[in-house]
């Protein structure tokens, strides 16, 4: 057994305590106590996020902004108070800026569809090779409407983007970066602030998918000076079905409208339509108003933990299981980057990853198993999947050693 790392820090997460706050931990799997290790496919959520969803059902349920009736304006002040949480969470300078969707795949959908009726043949985007599909697809649908073209920067061996790399792909073309925060398939965490100054040096605005940097992150969009931010409540410890597109004012400003209906207008004719104002003209349709209020709570509770204390004691359980995995023999691990989240991504020779993940799951670990939805990135590796064990702040060193435990189980049994 390695030794860990001693950290003041760290020791100051009461990873007990914190357990507590999620009910759904405390359950027994096949006869094993759950340890759930899946956090990059969605999080659980605290006890104080269900609540709120409880009680908007319960005592609020209305829609909002057009109701004058006492229900709908409880409705419609928390649901904007939770655009204002998002706001401060990550600090955009307006309110204007935060766009409620659905989560990542529909933000990165909406700058593709509605920043993209600006690009003409021709024009460049650039992505890197650790791109999820959510980050792929819209731009290759966005290809075939408009002749655009994608250059991809590529990544090491050990799963870092090429920075060297990237100057040369910017061109007189070149209208928007696209690019993950933190790789779900890899653990990466991006250089991103750096990227995003020379991308502007190259007056080129950047989209950040963020789905799985806010986790593990606190994150500030003007410091980073990132044009787009998209992220997923559920990844967030909130609830699926909501997620938000942050946008810089201008860009949003100058933008079409994306999807037409209620609550994006201001005057209907069957002449014409004028829009309503930001962030409101890119909202068509009732919202996901429990979602929002759900996801609003999620933030108010992770304001309220030592974050210092939870990024050392994640980065402590990202070294331990590191440690314990690479002991093990025929384990390979899949991307080691120098600057990682609390993830490991895992091959085991002569083992395939969804006979292991079902091993696994007989002793009550909840690992993922697939191609992550980062095909490229399987195709880099020359793997066909890999097993994941991706941890919160909620997970225990205990948990990595039984983890440890059952990979040389299936090891015994498959190998
Ligand atoms: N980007 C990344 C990096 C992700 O990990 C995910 C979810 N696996 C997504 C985008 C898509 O998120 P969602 O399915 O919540 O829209």
């Amino acid at each position: 057994m390695s030794a860990i790392v001693k950290s003041t820090s760290a020791d100051d997460w009461d990873v007990s305590r914190v357990r507590q706050d999620f009910p759904i931990l405390d359950q027994q799997v096949h006869g094993h106590p759950l340890a759930y290790l899946d956090n990059a496919a969605t999080t659980q959520k605290p006890r104080t996020v269900i609540e709120a969803m409880d009680q908007y059902y319960r005592r609020d349920n209305a829609n909002v902004h057009r109701g004058v009736h006492a229900l709908a304006e409880r409705a419609t002040a928390d649901f904007e108070a939770a655009r204002e949480s998002v706001r401060r969470f990550i600090n955009a300078r307006s309110i204007r800026e935060v766009v409620f969707v659905r989560g990542t795949t529909e933000a990165i959908n909406l700058v593709a569809s509605s920043f993209g009726q600006g690009l003409h043949e021709g024009d460049e985007v650039i992505l890197t090779a650790m791109e999820h599909h959510a980050n792929i697809v819209p731009w290759q649908l966005l290809r075939e409407r408009t002749g655009i073209v994608l250059r991809v920067l590529p990544i090491t061996p050990a799963g870092e983007l090429d920075r060297d790399a990237l100057p040369a792909l910017f061109t007189t073309r070149t209208r928007l970066l696209a690019m993950t925060h933190v790789s779900n398939a890899l653990g990466t965490i991006n250089p991103v602030k750096e990227v995003v100054a020379v991308a502007h040096e190259h007056g080129v605005p950047v989209l950040l998918d963020g789905a799985q940097a806010l986790p593990h992150m606190r994150v500030d969009v003007q410091a980073l000076d990132c044009d787009f931010y998209a992220f997923s409540g559920h990844k967030l410890f909130g609830p699926t079905g909501v997620g938000v597109l942050y946008g810089r004012e201008r860009l949003l400003e100058a933008m079409p409208v994306y999807q037409g209906g209620g609550e994006m207008i201001r005057t209907v004719s069957f002449e014409r339509t004028t829009f309503a104002g930001l962030p409101h003209r890119f909202e068509a349709g009732t919202p996901d108003i429990a979602g929002a209020i759900g996801l609003g709570r999620a933030i108010e509770y992770l304001e309220g933990l030592d974050w210092a204390a939870a990024q050392a004691y994640e980065h402590r359980l990202l070294e331990y299981a590191t440690d314990r995995l690479k002991a093990i023999p025929g384990l390979r691990i899949i991307g080691e980057a120098a600057d990682k989240v609390a993830l490991v991504s895992f091959v085991m020779d002569d083992v395939h990853p969804h006979d292991m993940g079902t091993i696994l799951d007989h002793r009550g670990l909840a690992v993922r198993a697939g191609h992550h939805c980062a095909m490229p990135v399987m195709t880099f590796y020359q793997v066909p999947a890999t097993s994941r064990a991706s941890m919160a702040f909620y997970n225990t060193v205990g948990e990595i050693d039984r983890l440890d435990a059952a990979l040389r189980h299936a090891r015994e049994l498959l190998a």
